[in-house]
């Protein structure tokens, strides 16, 4: 949520800590909203999907713990949280509803450092183009307030440098 203009976690942002005499919290921006303090996320998470998202740690699956009729398995992007608060503090979601977002290029980001058995120059592709990385305008709002030290800026710029050394390798003829 936002709390006194700004992205935090609620759930753990402590009232007295904040030193106002008036707490103001409000929903996150550049998400759809739903409702009072609900905002959809269904867009968001369409593209985590088409990210890629699959780093999953192992460690983190409950089996003693029931999932709702018709999930066989709760999954979840190794080390993001998914709480959107990055695309709430992303000038540039809010003014390009079709930009992929901080969230979503760290998580292709970490499939192309990373692939795992997925292909790279998909996600390399999916980001190229002026919704992704080229629209980010680098002042590192969605790395500042994320909680759980993702990075999403600096994903991104190393999104451009790949895809720089591949358009330099493919001007050379020398790879794909
Ligand atoms: S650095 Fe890029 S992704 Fe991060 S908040 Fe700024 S425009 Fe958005
Ligand atoms: S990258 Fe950080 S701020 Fe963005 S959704 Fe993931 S945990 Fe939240």
């Amino acid at each position: 949520m936002r709390i006194n203009g700004k992205e935090h976690l609620a759930c753990v942002t402590e009232v007295l800590e904040l030193g106002t005499d008036v707490v103001t919290v409000e929903p996150l921006s550049n998400i759809p909203l739903i409702s009072d303090l609900v905002v959809d996320m269904d867009a968001f998470f369409a593209k985590y999907n088409q990210a890629g998202m699959p780093y999953i740690r192992e460690s983190e699956f409950l089996p003693m713990a029931e999932t709702p009729e018709g999930i066989a398995s709760h999954t979840r992007y190794e080390n993001c949280i998914e709480c959107g608060i990055c695309v709430s503090a992303c000038p540039i979601a809010g003014s390009d509803p079709d930009y992929l977002g901080p969230a979503a290029m760290a998580a292709a980001w970490r499939v192309v450092a990373e692939p795992r058995g997925e292909d790279p120059a998909l996600r390399l592709d999916w980001v190229d183009n002026e919704h992704g990385c080229w629209r980010c305008h680098v002042a590192f709002e969605c790395t500042e307030v994320c909680p759980s030290s993702v990075e999403p800026g600096e994903s991104i710029m190393a999104l451009r440098r790949e895809l720089t050394k591949r358009k330099l390798r493919r001007l050379f003829g020398l790879a794909k």
